[in-house]
């Protein structure tokens, strides 16, 4: 077993008021979620409604203790004007069912009519907004929007942590004008996640991916100073092989960020983290289906034509082997092209290891989420943020504004 490079430090639990901290009953609550689901392609039918199901436990909990429950998503990006197939009724109405109580829409967000409805409800009753993004004083947080927003309740809850990293009239703006708490899956996200950076249990690993350094280098940089081990694979990979003086033919490298993979490395060397790069990879000759591809070791040289496009299989054994000696692990980025097989088997590999795992074993970002969801592997894991680019914000060490606006315990 090999040393952890950092000490543990004490965990400061979640230290902002959650909806079980305040009465709500008789009162009514403006709930803020991220019901920003997809659709089927030119249609008003959901084709995945899991953001929706995975807000049902706060208004499950609200109605149950007797608000009045009115609930605010964004949809898509309509840039501050409405979109038809924006609206919200679908929404709306799949919520209604998975409540299996009929469930209130409005066509706007703030106004008389709005007024009217909110006045209606009765305790446990359910009324959606129309999409805040409808106004452009939404994505401006301009306080006049917000204040109107707060008037139509007494209680802000906040659990759209996939919004969280926005500063928004919904999301942030509002908070300073009620009451503001997280709602149930705000606090597990913020919990799990900031247990990660604040308090893992030890070894903790973290495995980064995905396409680009330039995407990633916050999250490097930040996770650097906190773990055990860091396994970099995904297309990124060829920047830090570059770095070490290898050749890797046509893989897409960034020739201005070759020097910040070499600082990376020596910051890990000199603080004792173990960096581990890929030691086989599979080339293509496309990143496309159907391509011809084989595996080969990075020590000899890949040739022109050539792009790395998953982790080899000696790679993915040897991040498997640190993944189950983890206390925590922490993974975000794809270690391959994992939308086109064969090149989702080190992506696979990865999220078996986790699965197996004793440790706590942690997924953030939206492709990567995707990835061990269309794997069946999401259960498997301790937890899989539906932060997306949320969760990312949160591992670079960020304070995101739509928790910091959340009242202090
Ligand atoms: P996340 O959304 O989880 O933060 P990213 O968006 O950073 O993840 O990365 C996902 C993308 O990285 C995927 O579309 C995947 O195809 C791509 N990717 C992974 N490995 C490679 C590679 N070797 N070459 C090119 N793209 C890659
Ligand atoms: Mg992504």
């Amino acid at each position: 077993m090999w040393r952890p490079a950092c000490p543990e430090v004490p965990w400061d639990a979640m230290n902002k008021k959650t909806v079980r901290d305040v009465d709500v009953k008789g009162k009514t609550v403006l709930l803020r979620v991220d019901f920003n689901v997809p659709f089927e392609k030119g249609t008003t039918r959901i084709s995945d409604d899991g953001r929706i199901r995975a807000g049902l436990p706060t208004i499950d909990y609200l109605r149950q203790q007797g608000a009045k429950v009115i609930v605010c998503s964004h949809l898509g990006r309509p840039r501050g004007k409405p979109v038809e197939e924006l609206r919200m009724r679908p929404v709306a109405e799949r919520l209604g069912e998975l409540l299996g109580t009929p469930v209130a829409y409005v066509r706007e967000c703030v106004g008389p009519e709005v007024v009217r409805h909110a006045r209606q409800l009765e305790p446990g009753q359910v009324l959606v907004l129309e999409n805040p993004r409808f106004y452009p004083e939404e994505e401006q947080n301009a306080p006049s929007f917000a204040k109107e927003l707060a008037s139509l309740a007494q209680v802000y809850v906040n659990d759209a942590f996939a919004a969280a990293h926005r500063a928004h009239a919904s999301t942030e703006g509002v908070a300073h004008y009620l009451p503001a708490v997280a709602g149930l899956l705000m606090e597990k996200e913020v919990d799990v996640l900031g247990r990660v950076l604040e308090k893992p249990k030890r070894p903790l690993v973290a495995v980064l991916g995905g396409a680009k350094v330039s995407d990633k280098i916050a999250v490097l940089d930040h996770l650097l100073e906190l773990v055990d081990a860091m396994l970099v694979g995904g297309g990124m990979a060829a920047t830090f092989l570059v770095a070490q003086g290898r050749s890797v033919g046509s893989s897409l490298v960034e020739p201005e960020r070759v020097a910040l993979t070499a600082e990376l490395a020596r910051r890990a060397r000199e603080r004792g983290v173990e960096l581990l790069l890929p030691r086989d990879v599979v080339v293509a000759e496309r990143l496309e289906p159907g391509t011809r591809h084989c595996t080969v070791p990075v020590d000899g040289a890949i040739e022109d034509g050539w792009a790395i496009a998953d982790i080899g299989p000696q790679t993915a054994d040897q991040f498997a082997a640190r993944i189950a000696q983890a206390g925590t692990v922490v993974w975000n980025g794809p270690l391959g092209v994992f939308e086109v097989p064969p090149f989702d088997q080190g992506t696979l590999a990865i999220a078996r290891a986790m699965a197996t795992c004793k440790g706590t074993t942690v997924v953030g970002g939206g492709s990567t989420a995707e990835a061990v969801e269309s794997m069946g592997m999401a259960d498997k894991m301790t937890h899989v943020s539906t932060g997306g680019g949320a969760s990312l914000e949160f591992l670079e060490g960020k304070v995101l504004p739509g928790v910091a606006a959340l009242l202090d315990k």
